[in-house]
């Protein structure tokens, strides 16, 4: 009893303190506690890890369009619902195509007789039975190149490395229709991962490639640029695969925590759960859907809001040409000025660096301040590399202030897009630091009193022209089954 007086005047001691203490003092103290307690949160529940394994190993791969796609939906609304999240719902784009993989077999049939390791990229035409052709190399491909001697109807070999003026697949997907139009039977990309591993990515062939695309294993390719020195080499392919180009529709699964100031204004926290179909996508991108789905059942569950909403969108058709955000920007145009922040994560689960701001450099002074809670995480870097292959890009396009998450790569582009993205890659401390990243900077964020503002026409266009997003924009935008452009 004595002791609980002594604690019960300790404490009017104490409150009366704090009463005097400055009221900034104050404000300064509680969002640390928030932070603290966002961090511990991740790291303990471990909740990412846990929904990334049902993920992957309930629904497994999610190509979009299909019906594992569409379970992943169904099973993100579920989990946001239980969690307590306001406003779940799903928004439904229209898809031009669906596509699923067929076989893919290839040999050489002269002048020796070996089979070939080959995948389809995705959203490739089959090869309509089996086809016999000399195979042409056309080496490293870029903007600037002029095309082989195709009159013999060849199958063509080629790299597409990238160059200053465009990214690998812009030249990839223009070069395929210049080809198909000029007589080539098919293109065979050499796959660049290590120990035979293929990279089926298609970004670019959306809604349909102009011809049979392949990826070929490093060895088998540099077994046949040896023998093509040698002189010529036959091939024969089969691949069957179906595009079926009726109308369909996919979803973005979205939710909000709503802000308690600002609930108009908007932070963005976006990931893609589509897949590629050969393996279950732990790392792209059912790691960031993780990671944002987790960051939002930690602030709900700790009580923990922001002076603006924040809103999980679940995107869905990232790896066809970034459909499902391209879909919600359109739909939202009216909205845009009030969303006041976009954060993505789609790098896979790396050990955090900071954020990437896509050129955005005006956006750098603020933004050091406003994520000052990183700092403890040793996430507060900041880069200003630009890229146009995640679903920030039609954010930036649009002029709003837009971020990636920016991680180590580890082995990440070893298993990107390969039948080894599986979730014995993942680190889960890793994934949970990265939650607690992205939780920190929603609420960071979403308190802040400003990020920076949506750009104007101009200066949008000079952001563009000035990082040489406005190439990949202009390229994803072109009717992609003529054979028009360069
Ligand atoms: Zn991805």
């Amino acid at each position: 009893m004595r002791q609980n007086i002594i604690a019960a005047v300790l404490s009017v001691v104490s409150l009366s303190a704090l009463s005097i203490a400055s009221s900034s003092a104050a404000r300064v103290a509680q969002p640390d506690q928030r932070y603290e307690r966002i961090a511990g949160a991740a790291l303990q529940r471990g909740g990412a890890y846990e929904f990334l394994q049902s993920l992957t190993e309930t629904i497994g791969p999610r190509l979009t369009g299909s019906e594992q796609s569409r379970a992943a939906a169904d099973l993100l609304v579920k989990t946001l619902s239980a969690a307590g999240l306001e406003n779940v719902h799903v928004e439904e784009y229209p898809l031009r195509s669906r596509w699923r993989r067929g076989t893919a077999q290839a040999r050489i049939v002269a002048p020796t007789s070996l089979p070939l390791l080959v995948q389809s990229f995705g959203w490739a035409p089959g090869t309509d039975g089996s086809i016999e052709a000399p195979v042409v190399d056309a080496g490293s491909i870029t903007s600037a190149s002029a095309l082989p001697d195709l009159s013999n109807h060849p199958i063509v070999l080629a790299d597409f490395p990238g160059d200053r003026t465009e990214p690998g697949y812009v030249t990839r997907g223009r070069a395929a229709r210049r080809l198909a139009a000029a007589g080539a039977r098919a293109l065979i990309v050499p796959s660049d991962k290590p120990d035979r591993l293929l990279d089926i990515g298609c970004f670019g062939n959306y809604p349909a490639a102009a011809m049979p695309m392949l990826s070929m294993a490093k060895e088998d390719s540099l077994m046949v640029r040896r023998l093509l020195e040698q002189g010529g080499v036959r091939l024969s392919l089969e691949v069957t695969n179906t595009l079926d180009t009726t109308p369909a529709i996919e979803r973005n699964v979205v939710a909000e925590l709503k802000g308690t100031a600002l609930p108009d204004r908007v932070v963005l926290l976006g990931a893609h759960f589509d897949s590629w179909d050969t393996a279950t996508g732990a790392n792209d991108d059912g790691s960031g859907t993780a990671a944002i789905l987790e960051a939002g059942r930690i602030l709900k569950s700790l009580d923990i809001r922001g002076r603006r909403t924040i809103r999980l969108v679940f995107f869905s058709g990232e790896e066809q040409a970034i459909l499902g955000s391209h879909a919600y920007v359109d739909a939202h145009g009216a909205e845009l000025d009030r969303i006041d922040a976009v954060a993505i994560m789609d790098e896979g689960a790396g050990v955090p660096k900071g954020f990437r701001l896509h050129g955005r450099t005006d956006l750098e002074p603020a933004l050091r301040a406003i994520l000052q809670p990183l700092a403890g995480l040793d996430a507060r870097g900041l880069s200003q590399e630009a890229s146009f292959d995640q679903d920030h890009s039609y954010f930036v396009v649009a002029g709003v202030p837009a971020l990636t998450l920016w991680v180590e790569p580890g082995a990440y582009e070893t298993h990107h897009h390969a039948i080894t993205d599986t979730i014995d890659k993942i680190d889960r401390r890793t994934l949970a630091v990265d939650t607690a990243v992205m939780a920190t900077a929603a609420l960071a964020l979403a308190d802040a009193d400003t990020v920076g503002a949506r750009l104007t026409a101009a200066q949008r266009a000079d952001l563009l022209s000035r990082t040489g997003l406005d190439k990949s924009a202009a390229a994803l935008a072109e009717p992609l089954t003529s054979s028009g452009g360069r």
